[in-house]
Parts: structure tokens; sequence; C-alpha cells
């Protein structure tokens, strides 16, 4: 057998087309909408293929697939170690459209209080329409999540880490969970990538990411991807052509760009981000640190079994020793080098600041339920020398 590549090698190799168009060294755009057929014959040996399949070796119609989509597909694939990949215009598309493809009226579907905040309003708001029940769980309660599922329960979903928190998600034990239940685990995995983490390695069934932002890396293109067994993904692939949420072939591209870095990119911002926490850490105008590389995180043990290198990721959050608001603006508006912004996985370093952001459609007394203090500070490190952003920092704390 062929010893796994390294991460780096699949993110330039892995499902590449073994034959390219002209010749041509990078997959090209097939910027089209629809594809021809030689003769009437080959369009019925199509039609077949899919009526049997639900996928087909060619291409049809810009709404089923395009090439340069495909590609994208499989390289996201090999990245996460799943048998096949189905892309979105967004990671929310993503989300809503699996969950679509998943679930029926009088079905349950169980989550943790963490997600993404318009996957929450999906679930609680739009599905709830249709007769679809939502049970939201306190992230990290096991014994919560195990109570909340019902004989109709088809699906369980959490992200991890999560925002802003950075919570890491003990996957086996909610895989074992979902599956006593006979339901599937479904991970949002974009704050960790399949460079710190491959849930379908430890048993999740369905893994999405929104690939706006690690997996692209750069914040010009939007992109979400499901990955997982083809069994679960025809029907999504199905909901697909459907609901007409596919990626567009400009878009796949910039994201095979981005994904040929990604190893680079994350090695370097894993380390920037254990460095930042380190230096916070203690730091007099710093409250707390939420890293999940350092000892005091709720799950650190967690992420030192399931992250890579047991480092803690890319992403830290830390509360500001005041919780004033003027004060805390002040640290904003005398950065130099990072950049307020809400979104996360890019070549900048960015910050943000979720009671005026993320969280600012919440009451004060919400956010201060929810924990979301005002000194709260997120950071998502970028690709530039530590120390530069870590100088910043310090003077923007000094401010
Ligand atoms: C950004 C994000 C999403 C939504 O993705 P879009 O590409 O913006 O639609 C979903 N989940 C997580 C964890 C995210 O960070």
């Amino acid at each position: 057998m062929q010893p796994e590549r390294g991460f780096s090698t699949q993110a330039v190799h892995g499902g590449e087309p073994e034959r390219k168009p002209w010749s041509s060294l990078t997959v090209p755009i097939a910027q089209t909408a629809v594809y021809t057929f030689d003769d009437t014959a080959s369009m019925l040996q199509y039609q077949e293929e899919v009526h049997r399949e639900g996928r087909a070796s060619r291409e049809e119609y810009g709404r089923y697939g395009n090439p340069t989509q495909h590609a994208a597909e499989a390289k996201l694939a090999a990245l996460e170690g799943g048998e096949s990949a189905l892309l979105f215009a967004s990671g929310m598309c993503a989300i809503t459209s699996t969950l679509l493809a998943l679930l029926s009226t009088g079905d349950h579907l169980v989550m943790t209080d963490d997600c993404y905040r318009r996957t929450r309003t999906f679930c609680l708001e739009f599905l709830q329409r249709f007769g679809i029940a939502t049970t939201v769980v306190p992230a990290g309660d096991y014994e919560a999540l195990a109570q909340a599922v019902r004989p109709t329960t088809r699906v369980i979903f959490a992200e991890s880490p999560s925002n802003p928190y950075l919570r890491v998600l003990d996957i086996p034990r909610a895989v074992a969970i979902a599956h006593d239940a006979g339901a599937l685990l479904l991970v949002d995995s974009t704050f960790a990538t399949p460079y710190n983490v491959r849930p379908l390695d430890l048993g999740a069934d369905l893994v999405v990411h929104s690939t706006t932002k690690y997996l692209s890396g750069h914040n010009d293109v939007l992109g979400g991807v499901v990955i997982g067994p083809w069994q679960y993904l025809q029907k999504i692939k199905d909901a697909r052509g459907t609901l007409g949420g596919v990626i567009s072939p400009h878009a796949a591209y910039l994201l095979l760009r981005g994904l040929k870095t990604l190893g680079l990119r994350m090695a370097h911002y894993n380390e920037v981000g254990a460095r930042i926490a380190a230096f916070l850490h203690g730091h007099p105008a710093v409250e707390r640190v939420h890293y999940p590389g350092l000892p005091g995180h709720p799950q650190h043990h967690i992420a030192r079994r399931l992250l890579r290198n047991e480092l803690g990721g890319a992403m830290v959050s830390f509360e500001l020793a005041t919780a004033e608001r003027a004060r805390v603006m002040r640290f904003f508006n005398a950065l130099r080098l990072c950049i307020p912004a809400t979104t996360l996985g890019d070549v900048y370093t960015l910050l943000l600041h979720p009671a005026t952001s993320s969280h600012s459609y919440l009451t004060p007394e919400e956010r201060r339920t929810a924990g979301i203090s005002e000194g709260l500070v997120r950071i998502s490190a970028g690709i530039e020398y530590a120390g530069d952003i870590i100088a910043d920092l310090d003077q923007a704390l000094r401010a």
C-alpha cells in the first residue's frame, strides 16, 4: 500500500485531473454554463449514467457541475479524507442545502449553542416552519446532548472550534452519542480546516466548511463545501441541483489556487496563534485568554488529543481588562497592522469585536447572559511575521 502523502503534497497534487485541457499546468476556468454532446447516443449515455449513479463522468449543464468545480471538490475530498465533496456558492448555502437534503417534516435536529448565528437562525426559524424541530444544547455538555436525542433525531450539528471561545468538540464522544441514536454527526470544521483536524477520520459522518475563510485564504471569494461518503452526498447533490446554489467556475478556480498553499499557511497561522496567546497570557491589560493551546482552556485536554501538533490553532480570543466601550474602541483604533474585520482566515491578521459586530444583535443583558463581555476580542492570525503582530498588539494595548 502507498503511504499516505504529506498534507502539502496532497494540497498541490491531490484531486488534480490526470490530463488537463491544452496541457495547461493549472486547472483552467471552464467559463461556460452548458456543454454539448457529439451525438444523441452520447447524450443518452450521459442520462443513463446520471439515472444509475446520481453523477456522471462528463458535464451537461452548469447547475449540475463544472470541471473547475469538480477539480476543487476532488482536492477538498483528498485533504479531508472523504470519499466525495460538493461545492456551494457560500458556507451558508452548503449548510442549508445539506440540512434540507437530509431532513424531512417530523424529523428532529440537535445542535450546540455556539454554532454560527445564521446556522442557528436557519434551524430555529426556517426549518421550524417546515415542521423540523431543533433542540439547542450547551456546547461541551455531553449529558445534555445524549438526553436531547429522540427517536426522530436524524442529525447532530456541532461546530469546532467554535466562536468566540474556541471550544473544541470531543468528536469521538459526539459520534458515539449520534450513532447510538441512529443519527448522523455533521461538523462545521471551518475554524479547524483539515490541516488541524479531520473529523471524518474520527468517525463524523459529514464535514462542512465555509471555504470563504482559511480554505480560499484571501477573502476574495465566497464558497462552501460538504464532504463525506457518496451515500449521503448523492442526496445533497440532487438537492443542490434543485436549490441551485452551486459555486461559480471562477470562484472554484480561486479556491483551488488558495488550497495549494493551505498547509503552508496553516503551519504559520498555528505558530503565530500560539505566540499571540502566550504574549497575551499574563499581559497586564488583558484579563483572560481563550486559546485551546493554553492549559487553562476548558478543552485543553481534548485539543491536545485531537488537534494537529497539539498546538491550539490559528484563532485566539481574549478579554481586555477594561469593559468600558470607549477604551475598547481606543484599543481598536490604535492598531496599525492588525485590521478590524468581521471574518477570519486571511493573509492579514484580523480582529473582531463580538459586542459590536457578530453579537451586536443581542441586547447588553443578552450578551451578558451569553458571556459576551464588552472587552472580548477575537484574533485570526495572518501570515505576517509574528513579532510585528505582537508589537502592534502591544502598542495598542498600551494606548
Ligand atoms: C463564515 C462561517 C459560516 C458561513 O459561511 P459563508 O461562506 O459566509 O456563507 C459558517 N460557519 C462558520 C463557522 C463560519 O465561520
